[in-house]
């Protein structure tokens, strides 16, 4: 059983995901900090610490310790390569696409690609036709964009940003507080962060993000690697 949960400060983001396995509990924890921190500037208290500070509810709400067995900084980005395939070259899952871990879609899309791309190759070696090959990238972009989408709105709610001011905050608790007494959008928020059935997704636009960004696969092999 999984349980997730986000904490909202004006500090930073935490999210908490609890994982019952056998009979020990692990929990995956998130702490927005610095991108360019070195994970050996976070020692065990100083990560207790903050975990404390931002997650209380209420003075002197225990949160149980336990032993931190790996720590690591991920840089968060938004990216898309498009179209997935060059020729008979097909791209799946992180190759092809990021999105950042706030809504905890990156392995789910991986998958996804990968099941659509194993039932186009079934149908090219059982009939000899292409055409689910050649639907391929377009059909696994959808179901993309609608993630890279929930992704980046999740993110641009819980997350705070060097570069926003007051009112960016207040946009982000306007948009939260709306989340939080509206059964319409909590009912959209657990729809999309549960994902749409395979094959095929809800189709949602092309999403123009001033965090995120789409590129060919000529941009990519002409430019520097990704930060
Ligand atoms: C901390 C963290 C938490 C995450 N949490 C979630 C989550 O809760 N839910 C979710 O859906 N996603 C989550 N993700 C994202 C998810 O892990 C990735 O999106 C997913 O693993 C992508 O799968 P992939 O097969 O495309 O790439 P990978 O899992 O990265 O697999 C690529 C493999 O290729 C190997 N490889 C690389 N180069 C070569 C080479 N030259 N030759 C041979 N092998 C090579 C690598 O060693 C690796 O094993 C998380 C990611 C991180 C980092």
């Amino acid at each position: 059983m999984t349980e997730v949960e986000f904490a909202f400060r004006r500090e930073a983001l935490r999210r908490l995901e609890f994982r019952e396995e056998v009979e020990a509990a692990l929990c995956d924890l998130y702490l927005q900090c610095d991108p360019t921190d070195h994970p050996a500037a976070w020692g065990d208290e100083r990560i207790w610490a903050e975990l404390d500070e931002r997650l209380s509810t209420h003075a002197g709400w225990p949160l149980p310790r336990g032993e931190i067995f790996q720590k690591g900084v991920i840089a968060m980005r938004s990216f898309v390569l498009e179209p997935m395939s060059y020729g008979t070259l097909y791209l799946a899952g992180d190759a092809a696409h990021i999105v950042p871990p706030t809504g905890a879609k990156g392995l789910n899309l991986a998958v996804a690609d990968v099941q659509v791309l194993a039932s186009a190759f079934a149908e090219r070696y059982a009939t000899g036709k292409s055409t689910a090959l050649e639907r391929y990238s377009s059909a696994a972009l959808e179901r993309v964009w609608a993630a890279e989408h929930f992704s980046w709105w999740m993110t641009s709610m819980l997350h705070r940003f060097p570069d926003s001011d007051a009112f960016g905050y207040r946009m982000q608790r306007a948009q939260l507080a709306k989340v939080i007494s509206s059964t319409a959008l909590q009912t959209a928020l657990a729809e999309q962060y549960v994902g749409s059935p395979l094959p095929g997704a809800a189709a949602y636009g092309k999403v123009s993000s001033p965090r995120g960004r789409s590129r060919t696969l000529a941009d990519r092999a002409g430019s520097a690697p990704d930060p």
